[in-house]
């Protein structure tokens, strides 16, 4: 499922809220720094698409909000997301200025989230910017760079160590975001719910502190039929364990 424009919604978010989406990515293609098993964008692939430039981005946003201010609806939350990783567009810092000006001028109350990959955040620039955001939600599966590299596919260098220190240096503000899975890709026993994945996980959690952690499974369809969810009964055992440590929780089931 690609999304087809660059505002998405609003849509009800299982986790976010009442949530209007944005996103910076191509709309007729598939172009991540990971290219996930469960993504349900599918597989990357590359087309002759038209990546939305800056001005563009605040044109459609600013032209959404006021269509629904004059319907007199409400959001929740505005969610950087779509077709692949937000913070791979050239111009994300200067986006993020423009989206905080528009929150500010017409949903002053609506909360800002970033879903990323954390691949982009060694660069100092990215960082600054998520830094401005109320959600900087940052992509952890694994803790074990074997897992990623099944689970997650990074399409560039990426190193779990560097990942947790770039994390730490948010100095608590950022969340982490999970997903648990069980199943098997092309041969490959995949299963982050292991004790000694979990075991991995919570020390890497324990170093980055973060301000709270979301778990959650598969909810759509994934691109291959041999993954599993991983029910909500047992992904509370998990959190238990993350709220153990005094690090907030929330389970979507
Ligand atoms: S990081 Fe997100 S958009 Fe990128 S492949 Fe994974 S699930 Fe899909």
């Amino acid at each position: 499922m690609l999304f087809s424009d660059i505002i998405i919604g609003p849509i009800k978010s299982r986790r976010l809220g009442r949530s209007l989406g944005v996103n910076l990515l191509h709309q007729t293609a598939k172009i991540c720094s990971f290219d996930c098993i469960y993504c349900e964008c599918g597989l990357n692939f590359r087309a002759d698409s038209h990546q939305p430039s800056r001005d563009e981005v605040q044109r459609a946003v600013e032209q959404k909000m006021v269509e629904l201010t004059e319907k007199g609806e409400g959001i929740d939350v505005i969610t950087f997301a779509g077709n692949g990783e937000p913070t791979t567009h050239r111009d994300f810092p200067a986006i993020i200025d423009d989206i905080v000006a528009l929150r500010d001028r017409y949903f002053p109350e609506a909360r800002i989230s970033v879903l990323s990959n954390a691949t982009m955040i060694w660069k100092q620039e990215v960082r600054d910017a998520l830094a401005k955001v109320d959600n900087n939600i940052q992509k952890l599966d694994s803790a074990i760079d074997e897992t990623v590299k099944v689970i997650n596919q990074p399409q560039g260098r990426y190193s779990v160590a560097k990942v947790i220190e770039d994390m730490r240096r948010f100095e608590g503000e950022v969340i982490v975001q999970t997903l648990f899975l069980r199943g098997e890709v092309n041969g490959v026993r995949v299963d982050n719910t292991t004790e000694e994945e979990v075991s991995a996980w919570i020390e890497a959690l324990k170093v980055i502190q973060p301000k709270e952690v979301m778990l959650y499974s598969l909810d759509r369809k994934t691109p291959y039929d041999t993954l599993y969810k991983v029910e909500g009964d047992e992904l509370q055992v998990i959190a238990d364990r993350v709220e153990a440590l005094g690090i907030k929780t929330q389970v979507t089931k």
